[in-house]
């Protein structure tokens, strides 16, 4: 499969290049900073041929359209897009000491983001075979776990069930799998060292469910990432 990752430099984006490239995946690795990305460039190395890092601002529509003009003439086709990078500012802050730019900035990378990939590769994604999209979402966008803070990070994945939610109905006839997918509490940067769960096993369960190993047990695209219902 031909799998594109946003944010694959680090943390869960880079494990699932990993998984990918180990899985005998094509991946076209999207960055922001190509020099600052070593753990890609060692599985560049490790998996020859399997590896395509591609500049990919996910706030920079121009940066977009740019990388899936590039991807089109080298690859023609992809299989599987996953929307993963993401950010999360404004922890813990009261709606009264609430900074609008930085509620502004997390909507931009973590809801239109995605919106902007699916914009522009949903072309090369049609000429794909067992197609998914996975749109890296977030308990925290859950109606059931609202926890009562950090409201430009959970305000933005809930946007991002829904926008997957639209999607699912509007590609439902081409057959492609659309998913928001809840990747449990993982070590990695965003997750912190106290997280319990490893970014290698949910990036291996993710790889399972694109490649349609995984039996879903939803009918709506929130799930977490061993294909159980997050739906509410
Ligand atoms: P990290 O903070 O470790 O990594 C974030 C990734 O997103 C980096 O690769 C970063 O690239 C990329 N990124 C951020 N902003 C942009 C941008 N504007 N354009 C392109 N790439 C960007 O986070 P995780 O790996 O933990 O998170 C991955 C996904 O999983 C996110 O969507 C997150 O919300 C979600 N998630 C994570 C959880 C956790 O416990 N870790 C729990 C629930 C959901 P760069 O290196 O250039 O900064």
């Amino acid at each position: 499969m031909k799998i594109l990752i946003t944010g694959a430099g680090r943390g869960l984006g880079l494990e699932l290049a990993r998984a990918g490239g180990d899985r005998g995946h094509t991946i076209l690795a999207g960055l922001r900073d190509q020099t600052k990305a070593e753990g890609l460039t060692q599985l560049h190395n490790r998996f020859p041929g399997r590896i395509h890092p591609l500049s990919m601002e996910v706030t920079n529509e121009a940066s977009i359209a740019e990388s899936a003009t590039k991807a089109m003439s080298e690859f023609g086709s992809i299989d599987v897009i996953i929307n993963n990078a993401g950010v999360l500012v404004e922890r813990d802050k009261r709606i009264e000491d609430l900074d609008f730019a930085q509620l502004q900035f997390t909507m931009d990378v973590n809801l239109y983001g995605p919106m902007r990939v699916v914009k522009h590769f949903l072309p090369l994604l049609l000429k794909g075979q067992d197609q998914s999209i996975v749109n890296i979402s977030s308990e925290a966008g859950s109606f059931h776990n609202a926890y009562g803070g950090d409201y430009p990070y959970a305000i933005s994945k809930a946007a991002l069930n829904m926008f997957s939610e639209q999607l699912k109905k509007y590609v439902k006839e081409k057959e492609i799998n659309v998913y928001a997918i809840h990747p449990g509490w993982i070590k990695t940067d965003m997750g912190g060292d106290k997280a319990p769960g490893s970014p290698v096993e949910t990036a291996n369960n993710i790889m399972d469910i694109v490649e349609g190993k995984t039996s879903v047990k939803s009918d709506f695209a929130f799930i977490d990432h061993r294909g159980g219902s997050m739906a509410i």
